[in-house]
Order: C-alpha cells, then structure tokens, then sequence
C-alpha cells in the first residue's frame, strides 16, 4: 500500500489558517488532522483532545525526553509539538494527514520528513493582513504591532515551502489546497503500484 502524504500548513497569525483548513476537513474528511501537544491554555471553547492536547511544561519536557515528537517549538512562551507515534500509523495505513504548525516546527518536519509538502498561506497583501487583524477585534493594537512585526520577519523563510496558497477569499484558498492535495497524489511515486507488473509498460 502507498503511504499517505504529510502536508505541513503555515501561515501568519491572522491570515486565516483555521477557517480554510475547517472548510479543507469538510470537503476531504479522509485526512487527518494531527492534533497537536501544547502547554498554552486552553481558549474559550477548546476541547482538550479535539484542538489540543492541553499538558503541563513538565509532561512536555517529559515527552521532549522520551524522544517521542516529530519536531517541537517554543512560540510565544508555550511549548507546541507533534507527536510523532501518531502521525506515522496515520501515514502507514495510507492516510494524508495535515500538520497546522508555525515556521520552526515545519523547518524540522522538512528536515526529517524531506518528502513532506508544504504550504504557506498568506494573505493578498500586509494591508489586508493588519485590516484582518484589527476585524478580529480580540487582540489590543501592541499585540496587533507584535503580530505584524512577526509576519515582516517570517516572510523570508516563505521560500522554504514548496506552495504558496494566497487566502484572498476562503473558497479560493480551500480551492487551492484541494487542488495541490489532488496533484500530489498523482505523482508518480505514489502511482507506482498502478503499474508494477504490467507489461508492455
Ligand atoms: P495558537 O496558540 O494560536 O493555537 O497557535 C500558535 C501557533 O502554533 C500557530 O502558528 C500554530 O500553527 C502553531 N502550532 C500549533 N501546533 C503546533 C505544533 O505541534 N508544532 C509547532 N511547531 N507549531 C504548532
């Protein structure tokens, strides 16, 4: 059996990552979406095994320990990793799966996943981003300035990623993703079974 295809998504804080990968699960509900080990608190509304595996710093360290993420980053005070045990069943039994990571995380995956895909997604421009940001009405201007700065300084590693999917309307974006979702499924080295041992070809 083919293995799945691991698909790491990030993007700049406000650019929209979460409205377009919930409308991505609804129309591909075979992928999985890896559900990530955090040390932040929880949000109103998150569901502890749903969103995140919410855990104390210590458990995290624990874990770091034991060897048992595929890649792990501090960001914004609070640990985030990816647990690695989980992601590998997923892609043994043939099933894509989708990590929602920040930059250094998706640096690591590439390293030791080179056969990974990975996208970032911005948005059409920074005015937009900012526009958004501010739409948002959840976070004060020096956080929306903090955000903004982050976004200035990430755009260098943009070029790291192999797709770039530009968020200008969420049907457009989710469009995008199905459609590199589609093209690397058929690429040849997930093909090969369709024509081993058969001749003539
Ligand atoms: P938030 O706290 O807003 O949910 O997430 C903050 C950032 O952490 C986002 O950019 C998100 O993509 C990233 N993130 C979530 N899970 C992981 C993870 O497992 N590893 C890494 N490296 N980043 C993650």
């Amino acid at each position: 059996m083919n293995k799945g295809t691991l698909v790491v998504v990030s993007g700049f804080s406000g650019a929209g990552k979460g409205t377009v990968l919930s409308q991505v699960f609804q129309r591909r509900p075979d992928l999985y979406f890896s559900v990530s080990f955090t040390t932040r608190a929880p949000r109103a509304g998150e569901q502890d095994g749903v969103d995140y595996h919410f855990i104390t710093r210590e458990a995290f360290e624990e874990r770091i320990h034991r060897g048992e993420f595929l890649e792990y980053a501090e960001y914004v005070g609070n640990y985030y990793g990816t647990s690695l045990k989980v992601i590998q069943e997923k892609l043994d039994q043939g099933i894509d799966v989708i990590l929602e990571i920040e930059i250094q995380g998706a640096a690591k995956v590439r390293e030791k996943m080179p056969e990974a895909v990975s996208l970032f997604l911005v948005p059409p421009s920074f005015e937009e981003l900012s526009r958004r940001l501010h739409s948002r009405g959840t976070d004060s201007e020096e956080t929306i300035q903090q955000r903004l700065a982050t976004a200035r300084r990430e755009v260098k590693e943009i070029v790291n990623y192999d797709y770039i999917v530009v968020n200008d309307t969420v049907d457009q974006a989710v469009g995008e993703i199905l459609a590199i979702l589609i093209a690397e499924g058929c690429r040849k080295e997930r093909r090969l079974d369709l024509i081993e041992g058969v001749n003539g070809l």
